[in-house]
């Protein structure tokens, strides 16, 4: 559910129409609403047991606006570098809520997250765990870690967003838990809080958390019989969303919820989860007016002002986002099968091909749903071509969050030696 709909016409973000904005910053331009994000983590929060940590994964969106709306019910945060931790702290989600994933954190990065109080490191090698274990004791302090286990599970997902089968570079292999973690009670600068999990994203059915869930859930008992203090149960993030808006729903948050409760339930362990995707895609569209309807040899283009530096998921993951008019089309407005693509030199440049649509004109806004998660943060200026500028809506307010980078801004980042100097 969000909170996106038409309005006498036109396509809203709750109550402002997504024209004004348009009128007003100029397209292309990613818009988030909030009350989307809010009601998202609500539904996954209240799906939870009492007590457990919803760790929004900064990497999905880290734009401060949405991790302090996120923060204010609330959340705290997984991050994956020192950037996204210097985020998290600049939102005001405080250290003590905050995880650290993945797979090579550097010493300065251990050392930024230890001065922040964080709560718990994910540890994914022997390696990190020696460089852990030397910064906090440069710092005269023990650092909480979790070993992320790889549980060599099949996410059924997308080749690119799997992480928890053995081939994978993530996580710890399953037959070298129980060494790490008994290297890690060696080591004075570490204190071993608990376990961590996280086998993909966008996963769409219930059963490779289950089987993550259950595995781990196991080892929590051999590690404590093992004299190890397991108090956490981290289960990572992944749960997928509705990209077509037809399509058969992904799991219910509830019924996740209450089998990850279930599975840990007499384990007596906090339990920490990292959803991204779920908390802010649907939250989020990419607004982009046609340039021109382009016709080929056997196709018609939708050539769009936004382009794959914009949003590159289906570049990069084949994936699929449906494409709406902003002015609503009626319903006996003709068709047309277009291909959507962007201006850039390359033919990944497509946002849907042959997709059958209302048909639009030169000048026609359309929107692109389901953005709000891994859209602005993984786009570049490729083409020089500044990035979208950021809108996020609450109510009838709307304020730009990330304004649009002018092309001499963009000049200004290269610097021309002095060997070249004229
Ligand atoms: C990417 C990532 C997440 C979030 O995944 P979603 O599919 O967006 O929920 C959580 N934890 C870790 C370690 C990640 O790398």
């Amino acid at each position: 559910m969000n909170h996106f709909s038409y309005r006498n016409g036109r396509l809203h973000a709750e109550d402002v129409g997504l024209s004004d904005v348009a009128a007003s910053v100029g397209t292309p331009f990613y818009c988030y609403s909030a009350a989307t994000l809010e009601r998202h983590y609500r539904v996954f929060a209240g799906a939870l047991p009492e007590g457990s940590l919803v760790a929004f994964s900064v990497k999905a969106n880290g734009n401060l606006a949405v991790l302090r709306t996120l923060g204010n019910l609330g959340a705290g945060a997984d991050v994956v570098s020192g950037g996204e931790l210097k985020k998290a702290l600049a939102a005001g989600i405080p250290g003590g809520k905050i995880v650290f994933s993945g797979v090579g954190k550097t010493t300065a990065e251990m050392t930024a997250a230890l001065a922040a109080g964080i709560y718990q490191f994910n540890l994914e090698s022997e390696a990190e765990l020696l460089a852990l274990d030397a910064a906090a004791r440069s710092l005269g302090q023990r650092a909480p870690i979790a070993f992320r286990i790889n549980p060599d599970v099949d996410a059924r997902t997308h080749a690119k967003i799997s992480t928890g089968h053995a081939e994978t570079k993530f996580g710890i292999p399953w037959s070298r838990v129980r060494e790490a973690y008994g290297l890690a009670a060696t080591l004075k600068n570490v204190e071993i809080v608990g376990v961590d999990v996280h086998i993909g994203s966008q996963i769409t059915s219930l059963e490779p958390f289950e089987e993550a869930f259950q595995r781990l859930a196991d080892f929590v008992g051999v590690l404590r019989r093992d004299g190890h203090a397991i108090a956490r149960i981290d289960l990572g993030g992944g749960l997928g969303v509705p990209y077509h808006i037809d399509n058969t729903p992904p799991p219910d948050p509830a019924v996740y919820g209450a089998m990850a409760a279930k599975l840990t339930k007499g384990l007596n362990a906090r339990l920490i989860l990292e959803p991204g995707r779920f908390i802010a895609a649907n939250a989020g569209v990419l607004v982009a007016r046609v340039i021109y309807v382009k016709k080929g040899e056997r196709k018609q283009f939708l050539i769009l002002d936004a382009g794959m530096n914009d949003l590159v998921r289906p570049a990069l993951y084949d994936a699929h986002h449906d494409i709406v008019p902003v002015e609503e089309a009626g319903p006996h407005a003709l068709r047309a099968r277009y291909d959507v693509v962007g201006p850039i030199c390359e033919t990944s440049d497509i946002f849907a091909a042959d997709r059958d649509m209302a048909r639009l004109k030169d000048g026609d806004l359309v929107a692109i749903l389901t953005a709000g998660a891994y859209g602005a943060v993984m786009s570049s200026a490729y083409n020089a071509r500044p990035p979208a500028p950021e809108i996020l809506v609450k109510g009838a307010q709307w304020a730009v969050v990330r304004p649009r980078m002018d092309d001499d801004a963009l000049l200004a980042t290269d610097r021309i030696p002095n060997w070249l100097a004229v």
